[in-house]
């Protein structure tokens, strides 16, 4: 699947938030966003517009899409997928997100971004319930054990994030066992779990024009 390899740091910019896109560096006095808080591009200063309805859902969109490092085409049939679901249509979508494998390996604090996650997911070090699972849109379920491959526990990058596992939130519904480099999901996230920058409602307004 396709992502996105441009510059990371001004699609903070652009959608006016930490994203958190490029791990350690987001923690430090370089972060690009503290620096510079208007928008990337030539006119990024200029007079401040009042957005529209239809700019706020865009924005939302776009910012959640870059959150979980996807592409438009994926992230849309993630909203059909949860829109087919039993239950609240923009829970679901978050929910779908957040259990995605490399967002678990994230969570667990295997890798310090979204990318790093994605990678080590790619590279094999990461098995779910004991087998190898490569795929980083693998969704895991209640129960699951996600632990780092044994061969791998001693990947630098790896070791790195969990030592600096503290900085960040621990989630309620993953239990961690960081010396073992296994985490447990004892119950799929419910919305208060889930990050509260986040306004759902209006993707599914976007999406359900
Ligand atoms: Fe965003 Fe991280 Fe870049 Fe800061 S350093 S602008 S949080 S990606």
């Amino acid at each position: 699947m396709a992502r996105y390899i441009g510059p990371v740091c001004r699609l903070c910019r652009r959608e006016d938030s930490k994203l958190f896109l490029k791990g350690d560096r987001c923690f430090s006095e370089k972060c690009g966003y503290d620096r510079r808080q208007y928008p990337p591009g030539q006119h990024g200063q200029g007079r401040k517009k009042r957005p529209s309805d239809y700019g706020q859902q865009l924005r939302e969109k776009q910012k959640v899409k870059r959150m979980y490092g996807l592409l438009e085409r994926q992230f849309r049939g993630y909203y059909y997928k949860a829109s087919r679901m039993k239950g609240v249509t923009g829970e679901n979508l978050l929910r779908l997100l957040e259990c995605r494998l490399d967002n678990i390996a994230l969570r667990c604090g295997f890798s310090s971004s979204h990318a790093e996650a994605r990678q080590i997911v790619r590279h094999g070090h990461i098995r779910v319930n004991g087998r190898r699972i490569n795929i980083p849109s693998y969704q895991v379920r209640a129960g699951d054990v996600i632990e780092v491959r044994e061969k791998s526990r001693k990947v630098q990058r790896i070791t790195d994030a969990l030592a600096n596992i503290d900085r960040v939130t621990r989630p309620t519904w993953i239990e961690l066992d960081k010396d073992a480099f296994r985490g447990k999901i004892t119950a799929l996230p419910a919305r208060t779990d889930i990050s509260s920058d986040i306004d759902e409602q209006l993707i599914v307004e976007l999406y359900s024009k």
